[in-house]
């Protein structure tokens, strides 16, 4: 066994973990489990833990079904929520393998992720990411179904005892460093039951991995205070919805390669053909960012979300910001668009490819706008070329098809299985009538 594989085994040893949860996600994002006896874990090292593949959502038919996770040794985690003086559940996240190839399953997210990596390092690139989850907290009915009705009418960095969600968001945060987060902030964003916890930058794949925990962690905590967790883009209409405003830097020899002091902005060329390629592709990255009928509901003007192609030092209303940073390690650019809904795998994989395309073909950076982009007419967005982001799931699928670097970026099976599922969900809610025509149109005709 490698060092890391034997410090894993004597951690299930000394926490008496007796169940090990294998974990993947589906081309959803969903997390799946394999949970087998800690008794196996050695084999799980040696051979990897063989499973059905025609019963995940996007993987493989019958025909061709069996799969292999390999366990990552550096993703063990004690699950706090599964933990007492006897017992314990700990997870391993997995990477999946074909077992006719013997390679990396090309349908696997997280694969799909490491591809996109492989390709920055190539260009001599390491990834920095830093996500920022929101999500709305919302009391359950007797019956233990999610409402959409909050248990606080708080505001944007509200204190208790309005924040009555304060005494759960310490409980996510203990369960959250318990998994070894390192939380940064953690307060009440604007709308009322809407809450963001923010966690350390770390490399893209480990800040992927950190994402699926983070939302199952969530879920699990708020569960025990009889509450619901969502990540649901806009559960109530009018007001915010919840993104998952994503930071990212390139890092060079151990320097930010973002970074140029002498720029106006602190921003490198390289950060600009980075912002560029995400502008350039960002229709079709909507697909994959914000891949549910109801990402598009929270990507309308006036609830701090970007609806335009345009990036800003300033302004929140734009697609990507450019923070403040403290010192030059810092600089970095903000997506503003991805939303908590996504496979943080795939939507990685898809900035990354763009950004990278970028910088391989040294597009030229529009200069930012400063003003309120939501405040435009279309002659105004006209004038300074600013394109408008798809309004509903088909239109991002469309742009994902007529886009070759952002299709590249899934891979053949997961760009496929993907658009057929985004499709199908789509038309299913094309022929559906919502309680907002009824309300409007039942008593009028
Ligand atoms: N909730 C807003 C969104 O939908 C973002 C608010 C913020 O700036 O944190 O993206
Ligand atoms: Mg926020
Ligand atoms: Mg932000």
């Amino acid at each position: 066994f490698s060092a890391e594989e034997e410090a894993v085994l004597e951690q299930i040893e000394e926490q008496n973990v007796d169940f090990l949860r294998l974990q993947f996600t589906d081309i959803l994002g969903t997390v799946k489990n394999v949970s087998v006896p800690a008794s196996q874990a050695e084999k799980a090292f040696e051979e990897g833990i063989y499973f059905d593949g025609s019963s995940i959502d996007g993987f493989v038919r019958i025909q061709e079904s069996d799969m292999r996770l390999e366990p990552d040794p550096s993703t063990f985690a004690v699950l706090p929520w599964r933990k007492t003086e006897e017992s314990a559940a700990a997870r391993l996240i997995c990477d999946v393998m074909d077992t006719s190839s013997g390679e990396p399953f090309s349908g696997d997210p997280r694969g799909v992720l490491k591809r996109a990596i492989e390709r920055a390092e190539e260009l001599g690139y390491d990834i920095n990411a830093a996500p920022e989850p929101e999500f709305f907290l919302f009391e359950e009915d007797e019956d233990g179904h999610a409402t959409t009705k909050t248990n606080d009418a708080g505001g944007y960095f509200d204190l208790a005892p309005k924040d009555l969600a304060s005494d759960v968001r310490r409980d996510i945060i203990y369960g959250l460093e318990s998994m070894g987060f390192d939380i940064e902030a953690s307060h009440h964003e604007v709308a009322e039951g809407q809450h963001e916890i923010n966690f350390t930058y770390d490399d893209a794949l480990s800040t992927a991995d950190n994402v699926a925990t983070f939302r199952s962690v969530v879920r699990a905590i708020a569960a025990e205070h009889e509450l619901h967790a969502t990540f649901m883009p806009k559960p109530i209409p009018r007001i915010n919805g919840s993104g998952m405003h994503t930071h990212i830097s390139l890092f060079q020899n151990g320097e930010n390669a973002f970074h140029d002091d002498d720029d106006e902005f602190n921003l490198s060329e390289t950060a600009k053909q980075f912002t560029a390629g995400i502008l350039e592709h960002a229709p079709a990255i909507t697909a994959v960012t914000n891949p549910t009928v109801n990402s598009y509901k929270r990507l309308v003007p006036g609830y701090e979300a970007p609806v335009y192609v345009a990036w800003s030092d300033r302004n929140r209303s734009a697609l990507i910001r450019k923070p403040a940073a403290r010192v030059p390690a810092a600089s970095r650019i903000e997506a503003r668009f991805p939303d908590p809904s996504c496979n943080p795998y795939l939507a990685f994989a898809a900035l990354i490819h763009a950004g990278l395309d970028g910088i391989e073909k040294g597009l030229d950076c529009p200069a930012p706008v400063r003003e309120n982009i939501y405040e435009f007419d279309e002659a105004k967005r006209e004038e300074y070329g600013i394109e408008t982001l798809p309004s509903n799931l088909g239109e991002a699928v469309d742009a994902l098809e007529e886009d070759e670097v952002v299709a590249n970026a899934l891979g053949e099976h997961v760009y496929e299985k993907f658009v057929e599922a985004k499709r199908s969900e789509f038309k299913d809610y094309l022929v559906d009538v919502s309680q907002w025509e009824l309300d409007r149109y039942l008593e009028k005709f």
